[in-house]
């Protein structure tokens, strides 16, 4: 199971050079099982520190993760064989339509996350009894 994936991550306006710059991202599959409870499932977002390859300063941008995954960095260039089409077109679609369709993603993800919940509960209580240990 690859549970990585590299994503293009084009920045528009570099705040350093003012010009266009690709990055590449690197985001891994990001289990909730815990969290879920307490955090609300809204798009989550990371910080990233990129260099401009122009002026090689530093700048940070606010990324927003892909549906279940998280970013945790750069992508070392050679992990960029590891990237597909399929994961290019995904994220694109996601960054273009995640300001505007933010407010329904919010809507989705409460809807579904709350049967998640149940699941999910079932699930911790079935450990709780199995384990016979106190949940946190
Ligand atoms: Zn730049």
């Amino acid at each position: 199971m690859n549970d990585e994936k590299i994503i293009d991550y084009p920045v528009a306006k570099c705040p350093e050079c003012g010009q266009t710059h690709d990055y590449k991202l690197k985001a891994e599959l990001e289990i909730v099982i815990l969290s879920i409870a307490n955090t609300p499932q809204t798009p989550k977002t990371t910080e990233i520190t990129f260099t401009c390859p122009v002026n090689k300063k530093p700048f940070n941008e606010i990324v927003t993760n892909p549906p279940n995954y998280k970013i945790i960095g750069i992508a070392d260039p050679k992990d960029e064989h590891t990237s597909t089409d399929d994961v290019k077109s995904e994220f694109d679609d996601w960054v273009k339509n995640s300001r505007s369709i933010g407010i329904d993603y919010c809507k989705t993800m409460l809807a579904s996350s709350s049967g998640a919940v149940a699941v999910y509960f079932s699930i911790m209580t079935y450990m709780m009894i199995a384990l016979r240990k106190p949940l946190g």
